[in-house]
């Protein structure tokens, strides 16, 4: 079986009650040949609880972080409890951090850049890669990553990338890896397809962002599990016209050189 990694995936809501539990879904993603997963905590408590699903399997790594548009909740002292979670040797990265634009009721932009540049900071400080969101945000977090290049020493992931592809050359200038889910399945993703075709393959990887974003042929079904990554790698073989399995053992090795805490 072609084994595979799901690279960001959110493992830690109740969604997954209404369809047997954690250890179902688990199960499942096994079923289908997914041998890691890293689970992004997007808060405090959901980090925490990521760190507990990685205690109770072998197969979950997780990272910890603070979301734009979870900023609302930040306190003081918030980041020294991530700092610590992030010694734990499953926590392979600080993420996801990044801005987020898109909504009129997210936080404030000077909010988001000023916690973002201190999760970026820290990541430098403990020398861990960072997994990077970005919403409608291209230039400011472009601009943002140029201005602090020297806190990017250990990599990072935009993860679920959905810019341009000329835009991803500037990303790529600054040492970053890319990941795509669901959406570059979708029939209407052109722009998302082009980037799988052209990146190059040390810099690609895979993820399905569960429990959102679920793809084709299962595209708005709640919720999505981290077994459908194998129709997202299934369909980036298919546009880079490579095949498969030496394709997702690519991605596993990219997975391991970016997140070196993976085993
Ligand atoms: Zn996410």
């Amino acid at each position: 079986m072609v084994k595979l990694i799901d690279v960001h995936c959110h493992l830690t809501g109740e969604e997954y009650l209404s369809v047997g539990g954690i250890e179902e879904v688990l199960s499942r993603a096994k079923g289908a040949g997914v041998e890691r997963m890293i689970c992004s905590g997007f808060d405090l408590a959901s980090s925490r609880i990521a760190m507990e699903l990685s205690d109770r399997f072998e197969e979950v790594y997780f990272c910890a972080g603070f979301h734009p548009s979870e900023l609302g909740k930040y306190q003081e002292g918030d980041l020294d409890e991530i700092a610590k979670l992030c010694a734990h040797e499953k926590c392979v990265a600080v993420g996801e951090i990044g801005l987020d634009y898109h909504f009129d009721d997210n936080p404030e932009r000077e909010v988001q850049r000023e916690l973002f540049i201190r999760q970026l900071e820290l990541a430098n400080q403990l020398g861990l890669p960072v997994v990077l969101h970005s919403r409608d945000a291209a230039q400011e977090t472009l601009e943002l990553l140029k201005a602090h290049k020297h806190l990017l020493a250990n990599g990072g992931l935009m993860h679920c990338y959905s810019y341009s592809a000329e835009m991803m050359q500037e990303f790529i200038s600054l040492g970053l890896h890319f990941s795509f889910g669901g959406p570059s399945t979708f029939k209407n993703a052109r722009k998302v397809q082009e980037c799988v075709e052209r990146i190059p393959a040390h810099l690609l990887l895979s993820e399905t962002d569960c429990p959102y974003l679920t793809p084709v042929p299962y595209r708005g079904v709640f919720p999505n599990e981290p077994k459908n990554v194998k129709y997202v790698v299934e369909n980036m073989a298919r546009l880079r016209v490579e095949e498969e399995e030496a394709l997702a053992k690519r991605i596993f090795e990219n997975a391991k050189t970016l997140f070196f805490k993976l085993k």
